[in-house]
C-alpha cells in the first residue's frame, strides 16, 4: 500500500487543467502549497501551456498528456526543467501508478476510468471527482479500491455532503439519501423551449462553475442521473432508497434520512473548493479560506420534485439501477457519444435522453460484468448503437 500519512501529502492529479483540476490546485495553494503537498503527476489532454505552466509553478515530477499528438509540444514546454514528460494511454497509467497517496480522480468521462483503478488498485486513497468510475465499473471498481487498501473521498459535492453526514455507526439506520438538484439553466423552461436550445445556451449554470459536460449534464439532469447510480455504490443502497429533490438555491449539498426521522444534512456556498479541501485533508477538517455562507443574506430555501417528464434521465437512471448488470455502463455510453454530438451541434438537447433510452433498450440483455474488460465492452457496445442511431 502507499505511504499515506506523511508530514506532506504526495498528491497526482489525473486531469488537472480541467475545472476540478484548476479548482484543486488552487485549494493546495490555499492549504499551504509545498509545505503542505508534494506533487506527483500532473495530467493533461489538450491544454498544453496550461499543464506546463502548472507542473513548473506546483515542481511536478511527471506531466502527461492523454493525447499522443502532443507529446512533442508538451516535451517542449518543459525542456531544461527536470520534469518527465509522458503521453496516451500508457502515459495516464505512469502517472496513476507513481507512488503517490494521494490521487484527485479529475478527468472526464470514461476515458477517467483506467488510471483511477490502477490508482486504487496499488491502494492509493482516492479523491473522486469522475463519478463515470462508479456508474459504469459499479461494484467491480468498489471491489479494486477494497483489495487496494486505500480510501475512496468523494469530491462530486452532493456524495461529498452524505460522506460528511453519514454517521458510520449508524449505517444500519439509514432509511433514505436525499440529493439535492438545482434544476439546471431549464428548470422553468417547457418541453418547446428546450427543443432547441444549443451548447452555448444549456452550458450556463445558474449555481456552479464547472467544465463544459458536466454544466450540459446538469441542463438536461443526466448529471443527476449519473450521481444516482454513483451514490447506488458509493453507499450501498437499494435504488428506492435514492430521492432527488430539486433545491434551486444550492445551498443544501444534499441529505441523509434516518429511520427516527432524523434527517441530516450538509450545507454551503456552492463551491468545490470545500469538497476538495475535505477530501484532501480527510479525516481532518482544513482551514479553507473561501467565502462562508451567509444565513442573514439566504432570504428562503426553495423544494420541488423533479419533473421525469422534461428530465426523463431521472427516469433513466432509476431504470438503470434496478436492471443493475451494465446498464450503468451502457447509460452512461451512450450519453457520452450523444452529448458530444449535441455539443457539435449535431443532435438537438431532447434527442440525447431519447438516444440513451433506445441504446437502453437494445443492450438491456448484456450480462453482468464478471471483469473490468466486460465493463469496457459493454460501453463501446452502447457508444456504436447510439452513433448508429444519431446518423441515421
Ligand atoms: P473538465 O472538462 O473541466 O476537465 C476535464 C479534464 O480531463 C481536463 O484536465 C482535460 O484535459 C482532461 N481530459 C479530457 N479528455 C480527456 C481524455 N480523453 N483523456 C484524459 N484526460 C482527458 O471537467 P470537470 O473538471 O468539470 O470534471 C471532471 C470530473 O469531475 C467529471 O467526471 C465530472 O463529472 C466530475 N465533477 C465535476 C464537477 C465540477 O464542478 N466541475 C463537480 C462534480 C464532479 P484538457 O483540459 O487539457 O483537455
Amino acid at each position: 500500500m502507499a505511504s499515506r500519512e506523511t508530514a506532506k501529502r504526495r498528491l497526482t492529479i489525473l486531469g488537472s487543467t480541467g475545472s476540478i483540476g484548476t479548482n484543486t490546485l488552487d485549494v493546495v495553494a490555499r492549504l499551504g502549497g509545498r509545505d503542505s503537498f508534494e506533487i506527483v503527476a500532473l495530467t493533461g489532454n489538450g491544454n498544453i501551456p496550461l499543464l506546463a505552466q502548472q507542473a513548473i509553478a506546483h515542481g511536478a515530477e511527471l506531466a502527461v498528456t492523454a493525447d499522443d499528438n502532443h507529446y512533442a509540444s508538451l516535451k517542449a514546454a518543459l525542456a531544461g526543467t527536470g520534469i518527465a514528460v509522458a503521453s496516451g494511454r500508457s502515459g495516464l497509467i505512469e502517472a496513476a501508478e507513481r507512488d503517490a497517496g494521494w490521487v484527485m480522480a479529475a478527468i472526464i468521462g470514461n476515458a477517467g476510468l483506467a488510471p483511477t483503478l490502477a490508482a486504487a488498485s496499488r491502494g492509493a486513497d482516492i479523491a473522486l471527482a469522475n463519478k463515470e468510475c462508479l456508474v459504469s465499473a459499479g461494484s467491480l471498481f468498489i471491489e479494486a479500491v477494497k483489495r487496494g487498501g486505500g480510501r475512496l473521498l468523494p469530491v462530486d459535492s452532493e456524495h461529498n455532503a452524505i460522506f460528511q453526514v453519514l454517521e458510520e455507526h449508524q449505517r444500519h439506520a439509514v432509511e433514505r439519501i436525499i440529493l439535492t438538484a438545482s434544476g439546471g439553466p431549464f428548470r422553468t423552461k417547457s418541453l418547446e423551449e428546450m427543443r432547441h436550445v444549443t451548447a452555448d445556451v444549456a452550458r450556463a449554470h445558474p449555481n456552479w462553475s464547472m467544465g463544459l459536460k458536466i454544466s450540459i449534464d446538469s441542463a438536461s439532469m443526466f448529471n443527476k442521473a449519473l450521481e444516482m447510480i454513483e451514490a447506488k455504490h458509493l453507499f450501498g443502497l437499494k435504488p428506492e432508497q435514492i430521492e432527488v429533490i430539486v433545491h434551486p438555491q444550492s445551498v443544501i449539498h444534499s441529505m441523509v434520512g434516518y429511520t427516527d426521522g432524523s434527517v441530516l444534512a450538509q450545507l454551503g456556498c456552492p463551491d468545490m473548493r470545500t469538497a476538495i479541501g475535505y477530501a484532501l485533508s480527510y479525516p481532518s477538517r482544513c482551514d479553507l479560506p473561501i467565502e462562508r455562507l451567509d444565513f442573514a443574506k439566504l432570504s428562503r430555501l426553495d423544494f420541488e420534485a423533479p419533473d421525469e417528464v422534461r428530465f426523463p434521465a431521472i427516469r433513466l437512471a432509476r431504470r438503470a439501477m434496478e436492471e443493475g448488470g451494465v446498464q450503468g455502463a451502457v447509460l452512461n455510453g451512450a450519453k457520452e457519444t450523444a452529448l458530444e454530438a449535441f455539443i457539435a451541434g449535431e443532435t438537438g438537447f431532447l434527442t440525447m435522453a431519447e438516444i440513451v433510452e433506445q441504446v437502453m433498450d437494445k443492450l438491456s440483455d448484456l450480462p453482468a460484468a464478471i471483469t473490468m474488460d466486460d465493463v469496457f465492452a459493454a460501453d463501446e457496445k452502447a457508444r456504436q448503437l447510439a452513433a448508429g442511431l444519431l446518423h441515421q
